[in-house]
This record gives structure tokens, C-alpha cells and sequence, in this order.
């Protein structure tokens, strides 16, 4: 199969915006039913965005923002 997928447009490209841990109701866009942070390819966020967002979800958890898990 070709890949010529088309890409899907990073979140946080396309809205100019910056990954911030307090907004959590952005991250919780980018975490699965278990908190789990969804990979770059389900999500469509770009590689730089992906680690910015991976370390604003632990950093939220850490605040106690974002449950560490769903209950
Ligand atoms: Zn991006």
C-alpha cells in the first residue's frame, strides 16, 4: 500500500497555540480512557508538539490536574 496518507494537521500548529499543562482540557484531548498518552500518529500532532505535550501531561499529573487515572 502507498503511503500517501494524508496528513493530518497538527493540533497546535494549525491553532498557533502552546502546550500548556494548566489547560487541561486540551490535554485530555491527547490521553485515552486510561490517562494514557495517544501516540503522535492517532493524534496527529507533530513530533515537536508530541514531546511538548507528553511533558505538560506528566507535569499535569504531577500538579494533580489530570487524574494519573480515570477514577
Ligand atoms: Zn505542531
Amino acid at each position: 500500500m502507498p503511503t500517501t496518507k494524508k496528513q493530518k494537521e497538527c493540533y497546535f500548529c494549525v491553532n498557533n497555540l502552546e502546550v500548556d499543562y494548566k489547560d487541561t482540557r486540551t490535554l485530555r484531548k491527547f490521553v485515552n480512557f486510561y490517562m494514557k498518552i495517544l501516540p503522535g500518529n492517532r493524534t496527529g500532532v507533530c513530533s515537536w508538539h508530541q514531546r511538548k505535550l507528553a511533558t505538560a501531561i506528566k507535569r499535569s499529573r504531577i500538579m494533580a490536574l489530570l487524574s494519573p487515572t480515570h477514577k
